[in-house]
């Protein structure tokens, strides 16, 4: 097995070998609170889980781990983007370091040799268990100053790199005194359960079940299920063909509701260079919505 990490030349993050038990231990103690927490439903519990559900997801991973600190897509004010960063911790897929460099790994090497999560390598593979061994999760200095150096440089991204389970935990806290155990199972376990598992979907599924709007040197996909669950981050061939569009739903029935985020910001003043890929000239009714 050592053979195979050497033989990955240039491409990090691919080692295989062993089993990355703090992914395991941690990944199953939170399915199991999300199985518990069907157990302790109720509508302010599931309300609250929404809101920081959207909070996770949209405002931390798809506007700011993903659109801006991996592709820089658009220019908001510092703040915001630390704001944004801050989100992104509350969906417990690692500190932006880690996030930035993995996924700027992905566009590099899609669907070949290097990528760490291809479902050529099988669908479950590049759904979970990518995560589950070798050493994926950790991601070395050398590795995260090759592919994230901006990140690594900014010293507020690296010290929340260093401890972006803490503004979960005290989330998890403040629920827990404020709402009680629903509020704690739904507001955290459910909640970064499925944030985890629509991630997961947009490595997984939208690189194989979907349509291709562009003929990209990959795989990947456009779908909607996965784009309503991750707030656009479904429109995954969108993506692969323009990775520096801030929108990533071209078509105005393609529901982007990170990109209403963006455009929100925009209107505000607080979002300037804001990139938008436009969907090729029409043919078979495909219609502009935003020339830009
Ligand atoms: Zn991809
Ligand atoms: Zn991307």
């Amino acid at each position: 097995m050592e053979n195979k990490a050497v033989e990955a030349h240039s491409a990090p993050f691919v080692r295989r070998d062993g089993i990355n038990w703090t992914s395991v231990i941690a990944f199953s103690i939170f399915h199991i609170g999300a199985v518990a927490a069907l157990f302790f439903f109720t509508w302010p519990a599931f309300f609250v889980a929404l809101v920081l559900y959207w909070l996770g997801m949209s405002l931390g991973v798809g506007m700011g781990y993903h659109r801006l600190l991996t592709h820089r897509s658009y220019k908001p004010p510092k703040w915001i983007e630390y704001a944004l960063a801050v989100c992104g911790t509350l969906a417990l897929e690692g500190g932006p370091m880690f996030w930035v460099a993995t996924h700027r790994v992905h566009h590099q090497f899609t669907d070949r040799d290097g990528d760490p999560h291809t479902p050529r390598d099988g669908k479950w593979w590049s759904h979970i268990v990518w995560m589950l061994v070798g050493n994926a999760t950790h991601c070395n200095i050398e590795d995260c100053s090759r592919y994230a150096p901006d990140v690594c440089r900014d010293r507020f991204l690296v010290q929340l790199s260093n401890y972006h389970y803490v503004p979960l935990a005290i989330v998890s806290i403040l629920l827990l005194v404020f709402g009680g155990l629903p509020f704690l199972l739904w507001g955290t376990f459910f909640r970064v359960t499925i944030g985890l598992h629509s991630t997961w979907m947009v490595n997984s599924i939208t690189h194989f079940w979907g349509t291709r709007r562009f003929a990209t040197r990959d795989d990947s996909r456009n779908n909607l299920f996965v784009a309503i669950l991750s707030f656009g981050e479904g429109w995954h061939n969108n993506h692969h063909a323009h990775p520096t569009s801030a929108r990533h739903g071209l078509a105005w029935w393609e529901i982007d509701m990170s990109w209403w985020g963006i455009r929100l910001l925009e209107a505000a003043g607080l979002a300037k260079s804001v990139q938008v890929a436009k969907l090729p000239a029409a043919p078979a009714g495909a219609r502009e919505v935003r020339a830009n």
